[in-house]
């Protein structure tokens, strides 16, 4: 297949956002690559509803974005997302086709690839253009005891995956612009063979709340055990570990391990989220290093609140249930 054009398409892969990163990352990267190529930087989103994800992509640096919504394609699914994914190569053909290796890149890159007759590199550490305007796919090979430059000369588009963490993400502009391109879907879309009958994340395996890039901390705003079951749901839907403070220790709602704070653990992650939380000085001298800190409280005056860089006037439970709402549409469990 000869391309029509230099660009570069990454595969926009949303599934569990807030830990996944991996799509925003080879924006930036292919951002990098494009004045080399002379193309532009392309996402490619497929699912229905998918509004937000456009345009977080188009803040990332997708100077366009080719969308396919529709609610047959709410599901990720192997089979129709190859099938869209051949279509729209085959009619724009681009130079690159970037896809993250997450467990649903690894499965759907190889049989775009096959599709289409090309070559793919999977699990890059890095991409590069030569002198040939060709893409170094640098990858490592006989366990990790080579590292190969991988080139794929003839045939188009060149695809390549990439591991979450291989590069960084620029950050949002919110005023960034990009051209949004709607596609209707094929009506001879292939039926899916594979029906998913009821997803649910695997437990986590003992990882310490001083390690994780997002803590849910929840005090005794929460009001009750019952209601602070809450903050341990909230917490495994975003991938991230519960911290409390000491009351909550106390009122027996969670157990010592989880404390935060001068008699507990001290915390440096990216996002951390507290609920019903007053920001004692026992508590918030373990939390300086935390990136991000999101403080739901009643009471506007708080002192968790003056430390926040985004504080919320709510109920804690009402807050949180909203946001675990959301989390649960966005991830179709
Ligand atoms: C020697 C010593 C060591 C200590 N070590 C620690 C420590 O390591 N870690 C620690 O956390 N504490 C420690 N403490 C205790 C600390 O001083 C505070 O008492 C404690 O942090 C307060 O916890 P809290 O914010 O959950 O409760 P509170 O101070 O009672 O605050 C509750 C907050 O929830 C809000 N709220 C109430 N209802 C709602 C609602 N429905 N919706 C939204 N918001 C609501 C209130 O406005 C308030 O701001 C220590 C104390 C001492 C003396």
């Amino acid at each position: 297949m000869k391309t029509l054009n230099r660009d570069i398409w990454v595969f926009g892969d949303y599934r569990n956002y807030f830990q996944n990163r991996v799509t925003l990352q080879l924006l930036a990267r292919a951002g990098e690559l494009a004045p080399k190529t002379g193309g532009s930087i392309c996402a490619i989103v497929f699912g229905h509803d998918i509004g937000e994800y456009v345009s977080e992509y188009i803040a990332h640096g997708a100077e366009k974005v080719y969308v396919v919504d529709h609610p047959q394609l709410k599901q990720y699914s192997i089979e129709a997302y190859t099938g869209l994914m051949e279509r729209l190569i085959k009619a724009h053909r681009p130079e690159i086709l970037l896809i993250g290796a997450t467990c649903f890149g690894k499965e759907y890159a190889p049989k775009v690839a096959k599709r289409l007759k090309t070559g793919l590199t999977a699990d890059c550490i890095d991409l590069d253009i030569n002198k040939d305007g060709l893409m170094i796919q640098t990858s490592p090979s006989f366990g990790g005891n080579l590292i190969a430059e991988i080139l794929t000369p003839n045939n188009r588009p060149q695809i390549a995956t990439v591991r979450a963490g291989t590069f960084q993400e620029i950050s949002h502009n919110a005023d960034a612009k990009g051209e949004v391109i709607s596609m209707p879907i094929p009506d001879d879309l292939p039926m899916e063979r594979v029906r998913l009958i009821r997803s649910e994340r695997l437990p986590k395996k003992g990882r310490k709340i001083e390690d994780t890039s997002v803590v849910i901390c929840g005090g005794r705003g929460m009001g009750s055990k019952q209601k602070f079951k809450k903050i341990f749901e909230l917490a495994h839907l975003m991938d991230g570990e519960v911290g409390v403070t000491r009351p909550v220790v106390h009122a027996g709602w969670s157990g010592p391990n989880t404390l935060v704070g001068q008699a507990g653990r001290q915390i440096s992650p990216k996002i951390l989220i507290s609920f019903g939380i007053s920001g004692a000085i026992q508590h918030t001298a373990a939390i300086d290093d935390a990136d991000f800190i999101i403080a739901v409280n009643k009471n506007p005056n708080a002192t968790m609140m003056k430390l926040a860089d985004v504080a919320v006037v709510a109920d804690a439970n009402q807050a949180c249930l909203a946001i675990i709402k959301e989390i649960k549409k966005k991830i179709q469990l």
